[in-house]
């Protein structure tokens, strides 16, 4: 009987293991299996790129007037269905010179899927950012930053690199002022910044971009595109 017992508590605590090894590989910020994965880029030059996740939406409007007044050039990861209801606003940001990047076409978790759902989520979001009229490499960001294997194997397949940040002020704070601030005092020559401006309508959101290009700015950084860092 008490052989039984430890049996089981080593299964059980095997099990444990093997759960939470795959729940922190699944979320790595700076691994995956197969293909190409950057997060922040080695350089001595004060250059960082800020990348803006989900959409586009009606705030693309309000964004790309922001970004040409401090002469910055972003990368944009966008949500195919997202884009089939505001094409004109991808085809803005495509026409106003920034990177265009894939996020999938339903913005689900790319784990514990089925191969061809990878396939679709991909193609279907890489075809929506081409009638754009992106003609540059498409980079493609996970959403919720997660993937195991399917996801990369295909991405290798296609010949897409991966996109993560090692910056991501929305995780911890709510403010502007308190983004701002957790930007400036992490930021590093090729840095990537995260934010999601897309889906807010009470202005923070912008707020807290144009804060974090303003003191950035000051601090004698230039906004790039991931490509170009
Ligand atoms: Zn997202």
């Amino acid at each position: 009987m008490k052989k039984i017992l430890i049996r089981i508590a080593v299964v059980l605590v095997t099990l444990v293991i093997l759960m939470y090894g795959t729940y922190k590989w699944m979320n790595a910020r700076s691994f995956q299996a197969f293909g190409e994965l950057t997060r922040k880029v080695e350089t001595e030059e004060k250059v960082v790129a800020l990348t803006f996740d989900d959409g586009p939406t009606e705030n693309v409007e309000e964004l790309l007037p922001i970004l040409e007044k401090y002469d910055a050039k972003a990368t944009f990861f966008l949500i195919g269905k997202d884009m089939e209801e505001h094409m004109e606003e991808a085809k803005a940001i495509v026409e106003a010179g920034h990177q265009v990047g894939n996020h999938t076409y339903n913005h689900n978790p790319m784990v514990f899927k089925r191969y061809s759902f990878y396939q679709s989520e991909v193609d279907r979001t890489n075809e929506l950012i081409r009638e754009a009229g992106y003609e540059r490499d498409i980079d493609f960001r996970p959403p919720y930053g997660k993937k195991l294997i399917g996801l990369p194997y295909y991405l290798q397949k296609q010949d897409m690199e991966t996109i993560m940040w090692n910056l991501e002020p929305d995780t911890y704070y709510s403010k502007p002022e308190e983004k701002v601030a957790y930007v400036e005092d992490n930021v590093t020559p090729g840095s990537i910044i995260l934010t999601h401006p897309m889906y807010d309508d009470t202005g923070q959101a912008l707020k807290a971009v144009e804060g974090i290009l303003q003191s950035l700015t000051q601090q004698g950084y230039t906004f790039v595109t991931v490509d170009e860092l």
